[in-house]
């Protein structure tokens, strides 16, 4: 997406010593953290810093559909909604939700379906909510990756996570992991987003310039940085229930020592 004036753009996106204007390698992501469990009131919550990106996604379901025609008999419905808050980009967002919003919730929704049981929940619905507070490029991305992760966190059975990444070329080189101004100024963008059970990519958007050959070493890099993903999301999984095994055996000592004294 196109928002700076062309003439607004560095004009070069590597330093002179090699590294890319955030000091990163080629093939190096950003900082990523995530965390399970942050909104009380959702079914299923997380969220995700990656990069100067800070996003929220919570998940409801299964639950009756409103409004009830889009309810369908033979199978539950998900429903995504990207919303970018109009605080979270440095230009003012309208704080409708815009054409771009929309087309980001489709095909969010389009890649996290594969992953769900749908037909085993008739006429109800599934329904993410996701809020981009900071954006910085590939937010896209991080918004699936978190949101996949609440989807586990609400407890609804899943074939497998989804990890998604964004892969491109600046200055006519390949880079993994682009930020907001290596998205606007390069040459080429290529999210993608790979569902585990089947090791197949559900989303792969394009675009830009780049050779076959560009192409194909693009889904190599992704591919490689989207298990490094996958295996944070792991963590943040397992650390929710590694604190509360700890505060349960913390309880449990608490009261063992109470009975000692009485
Ligand atoms: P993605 O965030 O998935 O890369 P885009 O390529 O559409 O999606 O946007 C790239 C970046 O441009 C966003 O991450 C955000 O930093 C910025 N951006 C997107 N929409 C707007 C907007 N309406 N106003 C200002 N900045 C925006």
């Amino acid at each position: 997406m196109t928002l700076l004036i062309k003439d607004e753009y560095p004009e070069k996106l590597f330093r002179e010593d090699g590294k890319r204007l955030d000091g990163r390698d080629l093939f190096e992501l950003r900082p990523i953290k995530m965390e399970v469990g942050v909104i009380d009131n959702a079914d299923g919550s997380a969220y995700i810093e990656w990069g100067n990106n800070k996003i929220y996604a919570a998940v409801y379901g299964p639950r009756e559909v409103h409004p009830h025609h889009l309810a369908k008999p033979d199978r539950g419905i998900l429903r995504v909604f990207y919303r970018m808050s109009t605080f979270s980009v440095f230009e003012r967002k309208r704080p409708a939700p815009g054409r771009r919003e929309k087309e980001i919730s489709m095909i969010i929704g389009e890649c996290l379906e594969p992953v769900l049981f749908l037909e085993l929940y008739p006429g109800t619905s599934f329904e993410v909510f996701i809020q981009v507070i900071d954006a910085d490029g590939g937010t896209r991305c991080a918004s699936t990756t978190v949101a996949s992760l609440a989807l586990a966190d609400a407890g609804i059975p899943m074939r497998s996570l989804v990890t998604a990444v964004a892969v491109g070329k600046i200055d006519g080189k390949l880079i993994v992991d682009l930020s907001g101004i290596e998205d606007k100024a390069g040459e080429a963008d290529l999210p993608c987003a790979m569902t585990w059970f089947n090791n197949e990519f559900s989303l792969l958007q394009f675009d830009g310039d780049m050779t076959l050959e560009e192409y194909n070493e693009c889904l190599d890099l992704a591919t490689e940085a989207l298990k490094k993903i996958y295996d944070l999301q792991k963590d943040a999984l397992k650390r929710k229930y590694i604190d509360i095994q700890e505060r349960i055996s913390q309880q449990n000592e608490k009261n063992n020592q109470e009975r000692g004294e009485e």
